[in-house]
């Protein structure tokens, strides 16, 4: 029987809604406030960044661009820490990449841990790797929350997490190892990538190579993630990871890309800052 699709855009979609109600439950009260600050003309940016304020908007934050171009780390750092003296604001997101005279670690290190609603400060990134997180990066998040709402628990399970960036690949396999898998973290470098691979119930793809995993890196059964977004040059159209066509038979269950993580990721970042505004309020 081929794999069934798990369907990110429709948990995303509740998750959304679920929020919305949330949001409504506080009359009179201040919306939660998110921004997001972009450097440059990065397309795909300009994409995500759009993204993520539609969303926001939709379920009553109060959302904003900060969208800036030629500045200095100084200045950088200033617009930031000017956002995080902001009762008002909640969320503060620096879009990744920066440009290259930028140096992205400085200006995480001025988004206070309670604001860093990307996970991404090392406050909230030591948090995750000691066992007792607090903030923690939307996607990953967005992959545990994916098996929760699909009723996969991850306790006792062999899970691979392929890559191991600090965005995705590595936080998702500390969460993983949170939520009591029994975890390996394949990368570049990791020797016969299928005998690791095979050995998953539970196989995360977040590597950006487009069909990296085929049906031969698959254990017959295993739920198989695919975080990796690229776009195929000849089509023009988004791809994951996963090279559907020889994985679909062999999985039992896949997430498409488009319509996977991708949504799952804008989702749970409102998650976070609306946990932070009940931070912010007091209420958590
Ligand atoms: P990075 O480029 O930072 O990391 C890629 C990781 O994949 C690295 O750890 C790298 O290993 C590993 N890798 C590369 N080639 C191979 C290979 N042949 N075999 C095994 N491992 C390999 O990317 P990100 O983690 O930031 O993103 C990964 C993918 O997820 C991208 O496609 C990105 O667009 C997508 N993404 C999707 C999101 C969503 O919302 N769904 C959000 C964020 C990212 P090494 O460390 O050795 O170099």
């Amino acid at each position: 029987m081929p794999a069934r699709l798990i369907d990110g855009r429709a948990h995303a979609r509740a998750i959304r809604e679920e929020l919305k109600l949330a949001v409504e439950r506080h009359p009179g009260q201040r919306s939660p406030g998110i921004t997001v600050i972009q450097v440059g003309d990065d397309l795909a940016s300009t994409t995500y960044v759009r993204g993520k304020h539609k969303a926001a908007e939709e379920v009553g934050f109060k959302s904003a661009i900060a969208h800036l171009h030629d500045i200095t780390q100084a200045d950088l750092n200033r617009r930031i820490r000017a956002l995080a003296d902001d009762p008002g604001i909640d969320g503060i997101l620096v879009q990744m990449p920066l440009p290259d005279d930028l140096d992205p670690d400085e200006a995480l290190e001025q988004i206070p841990p309670h604001k860093d609603v990307d996970g991404l400060h090392p406050y909230n990134a030591g948090r995750l790797a000691q066992g007792n997180p607090t903030f923690i990066p939307a996607t990953p998040l967005g992959v545990l929350e994916l098996l929760r709402r699909e009723h996969i628990d991850p306790t006792g399970q062999r899970a691979v997490v392929v890559g191991r960036s600090r965005l995705v690949g590595r936080p998702l396999a500390l969460l993983l190892l949170q939520n009591h898998a029994t975890v390996t973290i394949a990368h570049s470098h990791t020797v016969d990538l299928p005998s690791i691979t095979r050995t998953a119930d539970i196989l995360v793809a977040a590597t950006g190579k487009r069909g990296l995993i085929t049906g031969e890196h698959v254990k017959p059964g295993a739920i198989v993630i695919d975080v990796g977004i690229t776009r195929d040059p000849e089509t023009g159209k988004l791809t994951g990871d996963i090279d559907r066509a020889s994985v679909e038979p062999v999985a039992q269950a896949v997430t498409p890309v488009p319509g996977g993580g991708g949504p799952m990721t804008v989702a749970m970042l409102l998650v976070n800052t609306y946990r932070a505004y009940r931070q912010h309020l007091g209420q958590a």
